[in-house]
């Protein structure tokens, strides 16, 4: 373990300020944020509470209740006992105000995004977004009459020559899906604030336990629970954590779409949460060792990693980030086509397949980069890599015995 990875002090004795979430340290958070024995018959988790109809005492009680109270029971479609506690360790986990759960990932960038995206407003997302997030913008938003404006996600506080009096929204992510690029969250906050204008995050990467996405100026914060929050590759499921100013804004979009989750997907969300920290700390040390190993292979150009010290985020993601996501890029020196699809195809412990977060390794090329506000050439194929709870050494083997497949050109 290194420095950079400031896990040395072993679980639970970190000194760093950062790992502590109000006087206690976060993975003593992450075992008990949200927790109620005594309404659940003493038992440790919540039960599945599976249900439509919720009943009242009397008609006062029914037609008096407040359609902005979301952590009420009123009806199924806007969560049980068991979404809740889901939603509840999620935020304050995250140190946000609250949290409302929704179907996936893409549900919770969507339903974010079309809270303030409006007829005539003008969105700025960042070069870098997660491809569907942009394929929304672009044929749904922009179809709704969104101006959509893609800037480059090193932009910083640049940001606030951008901002118009149309300006609903600031949208980031980092690092950028695929590319990596990490972004000066708080600097954009910064400028975005300075003009009245709400900062939107897909913290995915970052997740609750390693980017705290509310101490950076961030007012809403994304995350597609189906990664590293569900964690066993098992579940579709999304999150949207807001401040307390945003929070009626973002949770009545959700209700106006009718988005809800079944209760089973909460539960194994919540479920996967209690042991992040383990899962995040072991795969990010994973991570860094096949990533050195990637970086100093002759057959590889760069890894995209911002917890590498070589990485042109690294700085940034030293300064913002409490750890990082074992998923990374590889630009790897130029190659045959066929080879790159020969060297994955062989390998035996990286699975070929979409998403990551998950226990297991994953493999895959990185080809479709859309970009229209800044280049992204790469001076070879690119391939992403999602390094799992395996030891590392096997993967290393593997993947040398795969390079050793590329067709240089
Ligand atoms: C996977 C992913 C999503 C979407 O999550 P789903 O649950 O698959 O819809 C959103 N943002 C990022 C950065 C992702 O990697």
């Amino acid at each position: 373990m290194t420095d950079d990875t400031r896990s040395e002090a072993g679980p639970g004795a970190n000194a760093d300020p950062r790992d502590r979430r109000g006087s206690r340290h976060k993975d003593t958070l992450v075992g008990h944020a949200a927790r109620d024995p005594v309404r659940f018959s003493g038992m440790v988790n919540p039960p599945v509470y599976r249900g439509s109809t919720v009943l009242f005492e009397d008609t006062a009680t029914y037609e008096g209740r407040d359609p902005d109270d979301y952590k009420v029971m009123r009806y199924g479609v806007h969560g049980t006992p068991t979404t809740f506690a889901f939603e509840a360790a999620v935020a304050e986990l995250e140190g946000g105000h609250a949290a409302v759960a929704v179907p996936s990932g893409l549900a919770a960038i969507t339903a974010a995004l079309s809270a303030y995206a409006k007829k005539g407003t003008h969105l700025l997302v960042t070069d870098s977004a997660y491809g569907p997030a942009r394929n929304f913008c672009d044929k749904r938003l922009a179809a709704w009459g969104v101006d959509i404006e893609y800037y480059d996600p090193a932009i910083g506080s640049g940001i606030g020559a951008l901002i118009r009096p149309q300006t609903c929204a600031v949208y980031c992510e980092a690092p950028g899906s695929m590319t990596f690029e990490m972004q000066d969250i708080p600097a954009i906050a910064a400028a975005a604030h300075a003009k009245g204008v709400p900062v939107l995050a897909d913290n995915t990467w970052g997740t609750p336990y390693f980017f705290r996405a509310f101490d950076h100026g961030v007012d809403v914060s994304i995350h597609a629970g189906t990664k590293y929050i569900a964690g066993h590759s098992d579940t579709l499921i999304g999150a949207i954590v807001t401040n307390e100013a945003q929070w009626l804004t973002v949770r009545r979009s959700v209700a106006d779409f009718g988005m809800c989750v079944s209760p089973d997907d909460c539960w194994l969300a919540l479920r996967g949460l209690r042991t992040i920290g383990v899962r995040m700390r072991h795969q990010m040390e994973s991570a860094l060792a096949v990533a050195r190993f990637l970086e100093a292979h002759p057959r590889v150009s760069r890894v995209l990693f911002p917890a590498l010290e070589s990485d042109p985020g690294h700085a940034l993601w030293k300064r913002d980030f409490d750890g990082a996501a074992s998923l990374f890029g590889v630009v790897l020196k130029p190659a045959t086509d066929a080879s790159v699809v020969a060297m994955i195809d062989s390998l035996q412990l990286f699975g070929i397949g979409s998403s990551w977060g998950g226990y297991e390794s994953l493999a895959i090329r990185a080809k479709m980069i859309t970009r229209t506000a800044t280049p992204w050439h790469p001076e070879g194929p690119m391939v992403r890599i999602h390094v799992g709870l395996e030891h590392p050494r096997d993967l290393i083997d593997d993947l040398e015995q795969g390079l050793a497949r590329l067709s240089m050109l």
